[in-house]
């Protein structure tokens, strides 16, 4: 280890410099380079050590006390990066700015210079290592203004920057809809009081920023700068929260990559009510990109994904997050993949060009950033290759284009030049870095060619030389060997040593061997390494030539790169309808609802692959005249699967793709709303029906008439008494007030009383067959209701031991011959669910005991009365 002067303070010069780059991250973890490591020191060493599992050592004291220390080395950095990451760290990596030969040249008590290179945050990463190739990664930053709320949100690698206006409402959907990978927000509104339970939900994402950050005038002016503007009032209406939000990410950006910038394209506004709008809960409920347990296999995400490239598959799942309530935009998207489905060998076609893609997007934004290696300009080169292969396939097709793909044709640009350039310059084999060498092709560069034939002479020369020793020594056995300490030597047995000439200068003794030089060979050997490092340095300079080349086009690649991304896309939708039989639906700005042998997407592809029966099509017709369907039918019967479905067919369409159905007809939903399925939320100290009554809540108060909603199982969670009320009372508030399209599934079959009261209400149930005492589920939508649950016939199939189910079907038979006497006649009619109490246990009128009770003062009572009391209480039931 490197022995360090003290300063007069007692701190070694290195110590110094450490201490003063950590202050200014005070919250970040400090990679700081030294030689082939990254090491950590202090309190960051104990942290790093405990999250990545390595051994935590010391190196040297600070203040009397030893210093906790511990390193990664630097080419698996990556690797721990992610880790870190993952825990919730941010990594500011020091690195050493210059050589350290050139530090030690200024004296011996030089410090090597170093500064941070970039600070490390989930929002910023660009790395194929720490990023998903098919996740989107956005950096979002919220602030108020003036009592204005605005999100601002970036993707570091295709650039897209876009603000909007929210209220305080509708903060959650949109972070949901944009689902930040890190929210940047100022300190003071961090702590605001009426934010915090929303705060607590994208607690590992948020970033609390100091308030001066997010100045509303300095971010404006840094945006002027950025896109070199004096006004932006030509991009746009900005409230300036929305340009609060925004310069504040472009400042976190230029502090995060050390003053470099990713390639922003101009900021865009994004209108509210534009896209679909799903709340964090029906996202959840209906799995969309993720399922009730966290993974993307076995979401509806993962059953539709048919694209090829990463690219592809972040903008499948960014058009799933955010359908579109635009009609014309969405029949553009469709005519696209109707396109598609029509021309499905161009298509194929299509895809087979796009399998060997590289992902465009992500490498030219390390490019941009000063992070990319030769294999990033591979892969610039072949993306825009295989662009101008596409244009082609394209340009052939036998009809017109549909607007968005002529869009993507246009995209796709011409790159012949860029092309041939890095395709000239490129080597066969490509280090992962730049500063590895050995990337530029022979015939590149004439005066790189002759460094590196001046290198090659020399080599040669060296096994001439290694020949002439062996001549003139007469010792065979004599080699020529080059190792990183030494550098060049001869090395021979140490028995032939003594045969050698004073011209031969010793350098080393091992076991066996002996290591010699000579003014010649170290005169070659220093040639050769002059040579080598004027090739390395000519390298590095013919690559900053090309990112230089590449940085200027990045516009026109860029466009390229979201049009590989479209082309993808829309045929990897053209695959997914012509492969499962999806039809085009009709979108348009009515309110119909109407679909005709309606399947569930991840259902049916689970059953298929099981090959065990096949999914069961259903219609559905919401139409104004029966906008709220009421569902009874046993359980299993399918009734969450069919709401389910609907929802889904809804976002499928307006998303722009082909849907699971024989036809459909959808009026724009500009809201969708669902409640099924139950789950406790005790982290925010809710219980399982605590959610259900919240989320209904939200459904009941803000769902317009252009909503779509479904609801399982209201009320399920309490008594039957008091669950059946709610039901009750929210079907009457959906059908009046709510006035929405909805779906109501219920096993509260009275509910079906409602429809003779209400006009626009429709029951239907699921059909099932009695069959020899057992209960075939047939998956059928009816017009009707359902009369019995099926409920023990089901906990017998769930292996409920045998004497409960024998006993649990004697009860029912019990409480059903009840509700056949039909004795609380009055009851029934207002709450039809009483028929089924059996007779007996109903009064109007406080019984005996319930009298006895209300006089009782429990405090007055001496033991001796109490049981006295009891032995009366008795006596009453007998
Ligand atoms: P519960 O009332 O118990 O919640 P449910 O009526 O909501 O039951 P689902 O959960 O929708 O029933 O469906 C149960 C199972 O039936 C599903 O997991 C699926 O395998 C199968 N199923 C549902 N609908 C269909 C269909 N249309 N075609 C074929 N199988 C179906």
């Amino acid at each position: 280890m490197t022995k360090h002067r003290r300063k007069s303070n007692g701190v070694t010069p290195m110590m110094a410099q450490y201490l003063e780059i950590k202050q200014s991250h005070p919250d970040c973890l400090l990679f700081y380079r030294m030689g082939d490591f990254y090491e950590l020191f202090f309190e960051d060493a104990v942290k790093a050590s405990a999250a990545l599992d390595i051994t935590l050592t010391k190196r040297g004291a600070h203040d009397g006390k030893d210093v906790p220390m511990c390193g990664v080395p630097v080419h698996a950095a990556d690797s721990y990066l992610n880790r870190l990451i993952r825990k919730g760290f941010r990594v500011a990596v020091c690195e050493q700015m210059e050589d350290p030969a050139a530090a030690k040249k200024r004296g011996p008590k030089a410090v090597v210079m170093r500064d941070v290179a970039r600070i490390v945050t989930p929002g910023t990463l660009t790395e194929d290592t720490l990023l998903d190739a098919r996740e989107n990664n956005y950096l979002a930053a919220l602030t108020e203004v003036g009592g204005d709320l605005g999100l601002a949100w970036v993707e570091m690698s295709t650039g897209e920057f876009q603000t909007e206006r929210i209220s305080i409402d509708s903060l959650s959907l949109a972070l949901n809809r944009v689902a930040p990978g890190e929210l940047l927000v100022p300190e003071k509104l961090s702590q605001r009081e009426g934010l915090s339970n929303l705060f607590a939900e994208w607690r590992d994402q948020l970033t609390p920023q100091p308030d001066s950050r997010f100045d509303s005038e300095n971010a404006t002016a840094r945006l002027q700068t950025l896109y070199g503007v004096a006004s932006l009032d030509g991009f746009g209406d900005f409230s300036r929260a929305e340009l609060s939000a925004a310069g504040a990410l472009v400042d976190y950006l230029e502090l995060t990559q050390a003053g470099r910038l990713p390639r922003l394209e101009r900021l865009r506004l994004v209108a509210a009510g534009s896209a679909m709008e799903i709340d964090a809960a029906t996202r959840r409920n209906l799995e969309l990109s993720r399922t009730l347990s966290g993974e993307r296999i076995g979401s509806l995400l993962s059953v539709i994904d048919e694209t090829i490239t990463g690219a592809g598959a972040r903008l499948l799942s960014r058009r799933l997050a955010a359908p579109l309530t635009d009609a014309d935009e969405i029949r553009d998207r469709l005519d696209a993949v109707q396109f598609a489905v029509d021309d499905s060998v161009r298509c194929e076609d299509i895809r087979h060009t796009l399998r060997g893609s590289p992902d465009l997007e992500r490498a030219l934004s390390r490019l941009i950033l000063g992070r990319g290696g030769p294999r990033d300009l591979a892969g610039v080169r072949d993306a825009l290759a295989l662009a101008n292969e596409l244009k082609t396939t394209l340009a052939q097709a036998d009809s017109q284009l549909p607007k968005n793909l002529s869009d993507a044709v246009e995209g796709l640009g011409v790159h012949d030049e860029m092309v041939q350039k890095l395709s000239n310059a490129l080597a066969a084999d490509l280090p992962l870095m730049a500063r590895d060498g050995g990337f530029v092709a022979a015939g590149y560069s004439p005066e790189l060619d002759q460094v590196r034939q001046l290198r090659d002479d020399s080599r040669r020369l060296i096994t001439n030389l290694e020949a002439r020793y062996r001549e003139e020594t007469a010792i065979q056995s004599l080699k020529i060997r080059h190792n990183n300490v030494l550098g060049y030597f001869l090395e021979l047995p140490a028995a032939h040593a003594s045969k050698l000439s004073d011209e031969y200068i010793h350098r080393q003794t091992l076991a066996s061997v002996m290591r010699f030089t000579t003014v010649e060979l170290s005169e070659l050997a220093r040639e050769i390494g002059d040579a080598a490092d004027r090739a390395l340095a000519l390298e590095m300079r013919l690559f900053e030539e090309l990112v230089d080349q590449v940085a200027n086009q990045s516009e026109t690649i860029a466009k390229a790169a979201h049009a590989l991304a479209t082309l993808d896309l829309i045929t990897a939708l053209g695959k997914l309808a012509s492969d499962r039989r999806y039809c085009r639906p009709v979108v348009d700005d009515s309110t119909s609802f109407k679909i005709s042998d309606g399947r569930h997407a991840v259902v049916e592809a689970a059953l298929t692959e099981t090959r065990q029966t096949a999914f069961v099509a259903n219609d559905c017709d919401l139409g104004q005249e029966q906008r709220l369907w009421l569902l009874t039918g046993p359980n299993m019967a399918g009734k969450s699967t069919f709401l389910r479905q609907n929802a889904l067919i809804a976002i499928l369409a307006q998303m722009g793709s082909f849907v699971p159905a024989a036809h459909a007809h959808i009026g724009i939903v500009d809201r969708l709303f669902s409640r099924v399925g139950a789950a406790d939320d005790l982290a925010r100290g809710r219980s399982t029906f605590m959610v259900e009554m919240v989320e209904t809540a939200a459904i009941l108060n803000q769902a317009g008439d252009r909503s779509l909603v479904i609801l399982d199982e209201i009320g399920r969670g309490t008594a039957t008494f008091d669950g059946l009320s709610i039901a009750w009372a929210s079907v009457e508030h959906l059908h009046e007030a709510n006035r929405c399209r909805a779906l109501f599934a219920t096993h509260y079959h009275e509910l079906t009383a409602l429809t003779a009261q209400l006009a626009a209400l429709r029951p239907y149930t699921m059909r099932v067959k009695e069959w020899r005492g057992d209960v075939v589920f047939l998956h059928e939508v009816a017009p009707g209701a359902a009369d019995r649950s099926y409920g023990v016939h089901v906990a017998r199939l769930a292996g409920l031991p045998k004497s409960v189910v024998g006993r649990a079907e004697e009860i029912l038979t019990t409480l059903e011959a009840g509700e056949q006497s039909g004795v609380v006649a009055r009851l029934a009619d207002d709450l039809p669910l009483f028929r089924a109490v059996p007779e007996g246990e109903i009064s109007l009128e406080p019984s005996a005991l319930e009298q006895e009770f209300a006089v009782i003062d429990p405090d007055e009572l001496t033991p001796r009365v109490a049981l006295e009391l009891i032995y009366r209480l008795k006596g009453l039931l007998k």
